[in-house]
């Protein structure tokens, strides 16, 4: 039986550029600090306190919004979001809502993420984090009381909101990949800092109940825990069990989604907008003066990397799905020009090595391998100094040791034998041993590769194989 399935996605992402949170001057960078620290009135949500917004936080907000092909309005407004919960001081979640004809700062856009696939976004919403609970033993459940650190409190979020227009967990996985390296192309978060970015997914069957999974944490676990609430629900549905309107949490040792509480509908947050925050009136420069200063995006990146470097889509595709590795090429290229052999080298080759098990940090982490080792490697191989078996095995060193190729083929080259008389004499005993391939040699110029094939094991692999094969050819030609 086929059950229609849809996915709809919450992706909150730290405005990681910013330097002091979303309301207050409280520095941005809560990581590694001592718990409650960093904070101070506003953030902590003290009586009396007034929160004085981020302008750059809105303009950071509105690229992201038309990077996503939504439309900006022209004035915005902050709702308080209520609800308690340990992590949130005040009670309320300072945040945006679409109401009474103002909407958040990017509505109704769109994200081509495949050839043929594409997903609505409902809108782009600034607002602000809450702070972390801490479990000392790790989990919710074994714990017997649960620590608050609130320097991450009010530090600014963008949260996308998609339609559920997923159908395929993989779907969702292509999708997150794209969103991340956009917001990696503007320069506004850091998707490799541990929980700069985050997904909450929603999946219903057809069209029952929705059920929310929330917080998982890498792009994979997401596909992982979709796919295990489909499965769920499709079991459900087909024995007639009732689907519950819940928040699950995604269990990442046992890999199964466990019920952590029934759902909030909309109208039990009790949006009001904030008093202390006025309408803020974005004005008629806003979107152009952004527009103007808007880095280069990942799909204007690609076509630049197919007209100027002369790659083919695909290969431009691979590159630009992630912005270290299309640095890393661009980087390369700088080097030494030859765009289409590094790009090779990079995507048939080196992304074997990359680990995309997407834990946080640098996807070169553990690889000593840099921008000019790959330059270098693919001027060895264009220039005939090495060929591509051995570029391939050099590569493998590289990555390893962070040793130069130049180097690497320097060294090999030390043990090379190019003196012609020990060359000759090896040439002299495979004559004896393959009699008859000397004859068809004589008829067959190809029988020629196939004897210095012989001569390169006999002396194992060190004879200059251009000295080799100049002796078997001029001794095919003398006992002609
Ligand atoms: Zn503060
Ligand atoms: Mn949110």
């Amino acid at each position: 039986m086929v059950l229609a399935v849809n996915i709809g996605l919450e992706i909150h992402c730290q405005l990681t550029a910013l330097r002091s949170k979303l309301f207050c001057s409280c520095h941005s960078d809560y990581r590694g600090k001592k718990p409650n620290n960093n904070v101070c009135p506003i953030c902590s949500g003290l009586p009396g306190s007034l929160p004085l917004l981020n302008q750059r936080a809105i303009e950071l907000a509105g690229m992201v919004s038309l990077a996503l092909g939504c439309t900006v309005p022209d004035k915005i407004r902050f709702y308080r979001k209520n609800y308690f919960y340990p992590d949130l001081p005040k009670n309320f979640q300072l945040s945006q809502y679409n109401f009474y004809g103002i909407s958040s700062i990017g509505v109704d856009g769109k994200l081509d993420y495949t050839g043929s696939k594409k997903t609505f976004i409902r809108r782009v919403q600034l607002e602000e984090d809450p702070g972390r609970l801490i479990y000392e033993t790790g989990t919710s459940d074994t714990n017997f009381y649960t620590l608050i650190d609130y320097n991450r409190a009010g530090v600014a979020l963008i949260e996308i909101v998609t339609e559920p227009d997923f159908t395929d967990p993989r779907d969702v996985r292509i999708f997150l990949n794209k969103i991340s390296s956009i917001i990696e192309h503007l320069g506004i978060c850091d998707t490799k800092l541990e929980g700069s970015v985050r997904c909450d997914a929603n999946v219903s069957i057809e069209g029952k109940k929705k059920v929310e999974i929330k917080n998982v944490n890498s792009f994979k676990e997401v596909e992982k825990a979709l796919t295990y609430e489909i499965t769920r629900q499709k079991t459900m549905s087909i024995h007639d069990i009732e689907i519950k309107a819940e928040t699950r949490h995604w269990d990442d040792l046992r890999k199964i989604t466990k019920q952590a509480r029934t759902k909030e509908e909309e109208q039990d947050y009790r949006y009001f907008p904030e008093p202390d925050i006025p309408t803020i009136v974005l004005g008629n420069e806003f979107v152009s003066s952004l527009k103007v200063n808007m880095p280069e995006l990942p799909e204007e990146r690609k076509v630049r990397f197919v007209t100027d470097y002369k790659l083919s889509e695909h290969v431009a595709q691979v590159l630009i799905d992630n912005k270290e590795i299309s640095d890393f090429f661009e980087v390369s290229v700088k080097i030494y020009s030859s765009p289409k052999e590094i790009a090779n080298w990079i995507v048939t080759d080196l992304m074997g090595f990359i680990d995309d098990s997407e834990q946080k940090g640098s996807i070169f982490s553990g690889l000593k391998i840099e921008a000019k080792h790959v330059a270098d490697l693919a001027r060895l191989v264009d220039q005939n100094i090495i060929n591509r078996s051995t570029a391939k095995t050099i590569l493998k060193q590289i990555i390893k040791t962070g040793e130069m190729p130049s180097q690497l083929v320097a060294n090999i080259n030390a043990s090379k034998i190019d003196d012609a008389g020990v060359i000759a004499e090896a040439v002299e005993s495979i004559f004896v041993r393959e009699k008859s391939a000397v004859i068809d040699a004589k008829t067959n110029p190809n029988v020629a590769n196939f004897l210095l094939g012989k001569v390169m094991q006999l002396t194992k692999g060190k004879a200059d194989p251009k000295i080799a094969l100049n002796l078997i050819t001029t001794k095919l030609t003398e006992s002609n």
